[in-house]
């Protein structure tokens, strides 16, 4: 009897949960907009990648776990989207891994209203989380190629508070300065000294310093007293920021 009455309870737990699944289709509010496969992916990323590393500002939580990262891949890769690890763009560039992105987020200390400078454009996924978070992101890519494509996107997810341009990080985008935070996703030996003028008293410039093609320190500096001083770092490994003429 036992052996039977198992299975029973599983058949008809089942049968419940299909009779719930197939009025609820049709008796429950339309959904406001198509849904989101992703979804369920994304907010695992947040929970088992993001939340169980330290990640704790719920601003930055909650922008991870609505900028649809899947789009930011090539097609074929949208499936590993949500994964844990840094995934290729094309051009021989790399959307980061998650957990860095939501990192570099949180160091930057983005308040609604800041001024944001992005160096190193790429996919344009890290622009629209900074999108998230306030209304002034700038963003700058030395392949122009990589540089269209992400504005294109952008604007098409509605990301219209981003300005992306071509050109060369190196040299920050003077008009737009000062800022409250600038983030360079590509690695440099020093911080570029145009950077450092660029950020406002009291700003933050998150930064991975090191060697190309070996681990890399990512630092966040705070501007005080006109100085940068280094309050935080961790090892990651990052494509380079490169000099404008080996952009091409
Ligand atoms: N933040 C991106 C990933 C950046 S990959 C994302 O969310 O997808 C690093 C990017 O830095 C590449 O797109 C590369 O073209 C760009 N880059 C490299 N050197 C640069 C420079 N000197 N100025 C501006 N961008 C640069």
């Amino acid at each position: 009897m036992k052996l039977v009455s198992v299975p029973m309870v599983m058949i008809s737990r089942f049968l419940a949960l299909m009779a719930l699944l197939v009025l609820g289709s049709g008796l429950g509010p339309a959904p406001a907009q198509e849904a989101d496969p992703y979804q369920p992916l994304r907010e695992r990323m947040v929970t088992q990648q993001l939340k169980a590393r330290g990640i704790s500002d719920p601003r930055v939580l909650a922008a991870m776990g609505k900028v649809p990262r899947h789009l930011f891949v090539p097609e074929r890769l949208a499936p590993l989207a949500y994964g844990d690890h840094p995934l290729p763009i094309g051009s021989g560039q790399t959307i980061s891994q998650p957990y860095i992105v939501a990192l570099m987020t949180e160091w930057a200390e983005i308040k609604a209203g800041d001024k944001v400078l992005e160096v190193g454009t790429g996919s344009g996924y890290q622009a629209a989380v900074l999108a998230e978070l306030t209304d002034k992101v700038f963003s700058i890519d030395i392949r122009p190629e990589l540089a269209e494509k992400a504005a294109g996107l952008l604007q098409s997810l509605n990301y219209r508070q981003v300005k992306v341009k071509s050109g060369d990080g190196y040299q920050g985008w003077p008009q737009e300065a000062p800022f409250d935070a600038i983030l360079v996703t590509a690695a440099a030996s020093r911080v570029p000294p145009a950077l450092e003028t660029q950020l406002r008293e009291g700003g933050r410039l998150v930064i991975p310093l090191g060697p190309a093609g070996a681990v890399q320190t990512l630092t966040r500096f705070r501007k005080t007293q006109g100085k940068l001083q280094e309050d935080s770092r961790l090892p990651v490994a990052f494509v380079p920021l490169v000099q404008p003429e080996e952009g091409k």
